[in-house]
């Protein structure tokens, strides 16, 4: 089978597509055949080497695809089945060994493409709008990058319950895609400082939750953007990691509580997995969750998708095509 296989790490350039053995399932494990595979940042994490990976390793995490065969003991699919995963390393491969406890169906009536696109950012997306800080109507929400992948899955959901979002994005273009997915107000964050502005949007008392994924150039925007009480969901950290952080500040910033989850711990008990999975792929199914495809590139050129993340001029999901369905 083709992959693509990171040597050594580095920049877009150690992405190579090279011939591998097909991989063989194991007990409570599913061989499938990856017609898309999502691109996300973190891959570009695991790419540079700034969340260490043993070398040499297939990036990806995330796919959707056809269940070729199945090991001793898997009950949750069978060979034929459309299925799709998060979360599950190697998937910018034309085959992969996955988890059967990982793998949920695609339902009939939704394109393999669209499950791909939607499981990692959406369902990313629906734990920080639903479990990590559930909102309520009446809340306020801040939301970083919100024409990105995750963001504009995110201010969808926030908006479906009953949030108003403040969203911020780099550029005039990104601002009116933020709209368009239902913020409420949008702000040039690269421009001036964005905390002045949520505090005059919020009547001077902020907002009760900020989801930042933009990190290191965020981070302090985003304390002194939150009301009393409020929540500092860090998830990600797409300019840079965030410097250690002495715990008094949260106290001087109005009892702020900080968090930093990440999907995985989510996602980890399968009923948690089919009840996430099974809201995202039926709302995008029932077209209350729109999913953008910004492009599908095809495997061999997974270099070029990720200088396309990196270059922040995406807007929505990447995706690879692997093999045709
Ligand atoms: P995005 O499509 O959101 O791309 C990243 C965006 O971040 C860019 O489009 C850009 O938007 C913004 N950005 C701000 N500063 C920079 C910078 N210096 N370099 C690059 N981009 C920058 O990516 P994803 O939706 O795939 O992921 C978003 C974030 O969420 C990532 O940090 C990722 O690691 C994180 N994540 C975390 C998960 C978790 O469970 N913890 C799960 C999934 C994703 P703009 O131009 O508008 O500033």
């Amino acid at each position: 089978m083709k992959a693509i296989l990171v040597r050594a790490t580095g920049g877009p350039e150690v992405l190579r597509l090279e011939d591998l053995p097909d991989p063989v399932p194991g007990p409570g494990e599913a061989r499938v055949r990856v017609e898309a595979a999502g691109v996300n940042y973190i891959d570009v994490y695991h790419r540079t080497g700034q969340y260490p990976q043993p070398l040499p390793f297939v990036p990806g995490r995330e796919g959707a695809g056809t269940v070729e065969v199945v090991g001793d003991g898997v009950t949750q699919v069978r060979p034929g089945d459309r299925v799709a995963w998060a979360f599950v390393a190697g998937s910018y491969a034309e085959k992969l060994i996955v988890p059967a406890a990982m793998l949920v169906r695609v339902p009939d009536g939704l394109a393999t493409e669209q499950a791909a696109a939607a499981m990692l950012q959406g369902m990313t997306a629906h734990y920080l709008a639903s479990s990590t800080f559930p909102l309520e109507p009446g809340q306020t929400c801040l939301v970083h990058a919100a024409a990105g992948g995750v963001g504009l899955l995110l201010v969808q959901l926030a908006k479906k319950r009953g949030a108003r979002v403040i969203g911020t994005v780099s550029t005039e273009e990104k601002a009116s895609r933020a709209r368009a997915a239902g913020a409420d107000e949008v702000l040039l964050y690269g421009r001036e400082a964005f905390a002045p502005h949520v505090r005059r949007l919020t009547g001077g008392r902020g907002v009760e939750v900020v989801y930042d994924s933009v990190g290191r150039d965020t981070f302090e925007g985003s304390l002194d953007s939150l009301a009393r009480r409020g929540m500092l969901v860090l998830f990600g950290q797409s300019s840079g990691a965030v410097a250690p952080l002495d715990p008094q500040v949260l106290n001087q910033r109005g009892s702020l509580f900080l968090t930093r989850p990440t999907l995985g711990h989510y996602i980890a008990q399968r009923d948690e997995l089919e009840w996430r999975a099974g809201e995202v792929l039926g709302a995008v199914l029932d077209g209350t969750l729109r999913v953008t495809i910004a492009a599908e590139i095809p495997l061999a050129d997974a270099d070029e998708a990720h200088r396309r993340l990196e270059s922040r001029t995406i807007s929505g999901k990447l995706l690879l095509k692997v093999s045709p369905g």
